[in-house]
Order: C-alpha cells, then sequence, then structure tokens
C-alpha cells in the first residue's frame, strides 16, 4: 500500500476533535459522547470497511482511505453516533454528506483512470466540497486534490473540518465548479459530489487523456445516474450506471 509519508499518522494525532473540545467545554460527559466514538471510532471504521469489502469495493487503496479518515468529525456533534452509518447525512445549507459506500464506489471509479507509477493519482478535482469530507479521502489517494464549493458556509466549514487534518495537498476554492478550476487543468480525474442536466463541457476540457469524470447525471428518464466519461485519443466514452440520488448541481456562489 502506497501512502504519503506520516500522512495517516498525521491523521491519528491530530489534536482532539472539535466535537470533543466542545463536549469538553461543556463538563460533565454528556449520555451520548462525541468523544468516546472518536477515542474507539477505529474500531467502527473498520467495521464500516470490512463492510465495503463485501458489497464490493475492492480497490485497497480506496478501502485504506476510508479506513484512515474519521468522518464523524465532519458531521454535526449530534449525528456523530451515525457517522459509519451507511447513510447520507445532512451538513447544513440543505446539503448532504453521500453514504460512504457512495463515496467508495465514486472514487474506486475515478482510480479506473489514469494513475501514477506509485498507483496513485495526479491532480484530482472535487466538485462540491461540502463539509469536506470525500476531500480528505481523495487526498489519501491522490497527490493533489482541487475541491470547489459554491456555498461560502460550506467552504468555511469544510476549512475548518479539514484545519486540524493538514492536509498539505488539500486546496479548497470558493466558487462555481461547473466552470471547473482551469489552473489545475489537466485533472486526472475529476469528481462531482452534485448532479445536473449534463456533464459541463469545461469539465472534459479540462481532464487529461487516459483520465475519468465521475458524476452524477439526470438521465431522460428523469432518474439521477451515475456517470463514468472517460479521454481517449480526445474522444469521450460514456459509461451510465447505477441509480442515485445526488443534491442538485447548481451554477453561480452564494
Ligand atoms: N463531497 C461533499 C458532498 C457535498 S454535497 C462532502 O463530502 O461533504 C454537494 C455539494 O455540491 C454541496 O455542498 C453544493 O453546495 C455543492 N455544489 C452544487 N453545485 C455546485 C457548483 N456548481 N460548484 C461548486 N459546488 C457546487
Amino acid at each position: 500500500m502506497t501512502r504519503r509519508p506520516g500522512f495517516p499518522a498525521r491523521l491519528d494525532l491530530s489534536p482532539a476533535a472539535p466535537a470533543a473540545k466542545a463536549a469538553a467545554k461543556r463538563g460533565p460527559t454528556p449520555p451520548v459522547a462525541p468523544q468516546g466514538l472518536g477515542m474507539d471510532s477505529s474500531a467502527v471504521r473498520a467495521r464500516m470497511v470490512r463492510k465495503l469489502a463485501q458489497e464490493g469495493i475492492a480497490d485497497p487503496a480506496v478501502l485504506a482511505a476510508m479506513g484512515t479518515v474519521e468522518r464523524h468529525r465532519f458531521v454535526d456533534t449530534a449525528l456523530v453516533n451515525q457517522a459509519y452509518e451507511d447513510t447520507s447525512l445532512p451538513i447544513g445549507l440543505g446539503q448532504t454528506i453521500s453514504k460512504p459506500s457512495v463515496v467508495a464506489r465514486m472514487i474506486e471509479l475515478l482510480l479506473g483512470g489514469r494513475r501514477d507509477a506509485n498507483g496513485r493519482l495526479g491532480r484530482v478535482l472535487e466538485v462540491g466540497t461540502g463539509c469536506g469530507y470525500q476531500a480528505a479521502v481523495l487526498a489519501c489517494v491522490a497527490n493533489e486534490v482541487y475541491s470547489v464549493e459554491r456555498l461560502r458556509g460550506l467552504h468555511d466549514k469544510a476549512r475548518d473540518n479539514l484545519r486540524p487534518l493538514r492536509l498539505a495537498n488539500v486546496h479548497l476554492l470558493f466558487g462555481d465548479g461547473m466552470a471547473g478550476y482551469p489552473k489545475g487543468a489537466p485533472y486526472a480525474g475529476i469528481i462531482a459530489a452534485a448532479g445536473g442536466e449534463a456533464v459541463p463541457g469545461t469539465w472534459i476540457d479540462q481532464l487529461a487523456e487516459g483520465a475519468r469524470i465521475v458524476a452524477p447525471m439526470a438521465l431522460a428518464d428523469g432518474r439521477q445516474s451515475l456517470v463514468v466519461l472517460e479521454k481517449t485519443n480526445g474522444r469521450v466514452k460514456q459509461t451510465v450506471l447505477e441509480t442515485v440520488h445526488f443534491v442538485p448541481l447548481k451554477s453561480g456562489i452564494a
């Protein structure tokens, strides 16, 4: 397994989670103790990873990343106990964090594209930072992660969530991801956490040869499906996969 040296250690040794700090300030341990989960979370995560493997996630790099990133640090304290269930959770401003099986599935599909000699992706673009969870998972499998969010409140929240993890390879950007992020192009992978009617042409333009876009997209029948677009010799091949339920891809910032 190739990992950036020190990356998992930094995650594990990072200062107490904000949730745990807040709980400490509140005084006596509440009946449902977020800091308790913080301490035992590796076992809970290992169980989640075993389930993901049983359900068909096979890429060891993806499973390792899912086992490393502490999802409970990215959700509200009231939801901490659901953090390792395979469920999407609200993250504020009407948006949701995808369920772990969908995050793992999409990153596995992304890794099916262009990788470097170490089996890692090079530069990756994520559209829809949300709470920053998926960006942290991507940081385990890609050399650089550019993540764009159109809602200021969530961009700020992701910054707060990611700060204690000190991931030098994650770059958070506030803006409209429909335009991609030309400065980081070409990308070894583009992943969207919000679904539109079509995949913007700008993303295809910013994609490297042999790389993939993994995104939810509305089909003619109104259902939303996961699609994979792969660029080979300048041509784009589209594969439509399973039905998914993502928040809408919107234009502009707010
Ligand atoms: N990957 C996120 C999931 C967030 S939900 C996580 O791990 O938490 C999808 C996000 O996409 C929402 O925060 C929404 O505001 C954002 N979004 C929708 N359209 C966008 C656009 N055009 N550019 C950037 N972000 C967008």
